[in-house]
């Protein structure tokens, strides 16, 4: 075993990584480094850790339920705590999503939906949007056109896919939001006409806000036109909630605001607080039609610990009100940008609700990839963990935990203005 705090050279290379120095604790908004450095964390390891690290209540529920079972392997046994989430986890997804099937990462999810909704129409196609992420497995990679580096060196990809315009306003120069939903929805009509018929579609799938394609919401009009689209032609609606779930958005989630109801609906990351968890939701009629033995996996549904820290992420959430908190901080964290933008005479634009804040330095002609780049090595070294996205990484994203303070968000916004 090696005791030096130099990272190992024994891993892997793939992993791209933004502080190189090991982390040896987290305490809500921060994170402490081997050497006792302090550095806020407003990456949330990627929208995971919502209610700030090692939240008392989720470490004391993971330490009580260490005592009793780590593991209950779902085929074999019922985790009575799995169980007990479930009940929970009813009562904040719509009405007609009332049955769940769990996962450990958010591709694990997608990929699980895309074979209920395949298996439940009988149809083999699938449609996603451009610029949309949906993950790292073969038909995730094959559902995801973020960025190339997603796909490249892999391809062919999985067959049977369709990407289709987003209504993306920034990168089509194009203001007119009704302009594009309804350009983006006809694209859509044409697609059906002339690639992959309603009877060959077995479902859409879509984020309610593009997040590592740059923090691009959807507007409502769109998803509604999705939901009657998908009304008319038997074509199940699969909203992926990976990155806008649980109250990130400043709702409960990402696609509450829009009054659609999703067929299936895909979640992860921050519904566990860290802990490894995804779901899928469904009707009961709908994943009823996944017969037993279907679908599986070793570890879905039987990680007792996940289980405890998503029920007691689920009682912080209701118990501080962390969705109000999450509509005041984000707008407390945009005034406080869109002020340094403006002292900084930078062209740039701030978007996303919630605390799913994306800003997008420069324009789409002179994206301000290496001013993203040294901004963020500059907050590092001052204390300040971000982390940028969109296919020029010209976007800082910020996803502070859920439970984020005003203070916590000025000492974050000082550190930022004084790189520029
Ligand atoms: N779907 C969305 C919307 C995501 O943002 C992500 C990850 O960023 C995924 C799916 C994949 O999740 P994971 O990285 O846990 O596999």
């Amino acid at each position: 075993m090696n005791n030096s705090i130099k990272p190992s050279d024994s891993l892997s290379k793939v992993w791209s990584r933004l502080n190189h120095h090991p982390i040896v604790r987290g305490e809500g908004s921060y994170v402490f480094d081997v050497y006792g450095k302090r550095y806020i964390d407003f990456t949330c390891g990627i929208g995971v850790t919502s209610t700030g690290h090692c939240h008392p209540e989720v470490v004391a529920a993971v330490q009580q339920q260490a005592e009793h079972l780590l593991f209950g392997q779902i085929n074999c046994m019922l985790p009575q705590v799995t169980s007990q989430y479930c009940d929970k986890l009813v009562e904040v997804t719509p009405d007609s999503i009332d049955t769940f099937f769990f996962s450990n990462s958010g591709a694990e999810a997608v990929e699980g939906a895309i074979k209920l909704a395949k298996v439940a129409t009988g149809r083999t196609n699938v449609i996603a949007f451009e610029g949309g992420f949906h993950g790292r497995t073969a038909m995730t990679m094959a559902l995801t056109s973020s960025k190339s580096v997603y796909r490249e060196g892999y391809q062919p990809l999985p067959a049977g896919v369709v990407i289709a315009p987003f209504p993306n306003t920034y990168r089509y120069r194009w203001n007119d939001q009704t302009g594009i939903v309804d350009f983006c929805l006809s694209q859509l009509d044409q697609i059906l006409n002339s690639q992959s018929t309603p009877a060959e579609t077995a479902a859409i799938i879509v984020e309610p806000v593009l997040g590592e394609g740059g923090f691009i919401p959807a507007p409502t009009s769109f998803l509604q036109g999705l939901r009657k689209t998908c009304d008319a032609t038997g074509i199940l609606l699969i909203v992926d909630e990976v990155q806008t779930g649980l109250g990130r958005t400043g709702d409960m989630w990402g696609h509450s605001s829009s009054n659609i109801i999703p067929d299936i609906m895909t979640m992860a990351k921050g519904i566990a607080s860290g802990l490894p968890l995804s779901v899928v939701g469904a009707s009961r009629d709908l994943m009823e039609k996944w017969t037993p033995g279907a679908h599986g996996g070793t570890y879905g549904g039987g990680s007792a610990l996940a289980m405890a820290a998503a029920i007691a992420t689920l009682n912080i959430i209701q118990e501080e009100n962390l969705i109000e908190n999450v509509l005041a901080m984000g707008n407390h964290l945009r005034q406080r940008l869109q002020l340094v933008i403006a002292n900084a005479g930078l062209p740039a634009e701030i978007r996303g609700p919630g605390l799913m804040i994306g800003l997008e330095l420069g324009t789409l002609e002179e994206p301000k990839s290496e001013l993203a780049a040294r901004i963020q090595t500059e907050c590092l070294e001052q204390g300040l963990m971000l982390l940028t996205c969109g296919p020029n990484g010209n976007v800082i994203r910020w996803v502070p935990p859920l439970n984020v303070t005003k203070a916590e968000i000025d000492s974050a916004v000082d550190i930022f203005s004084s790189c520029f």
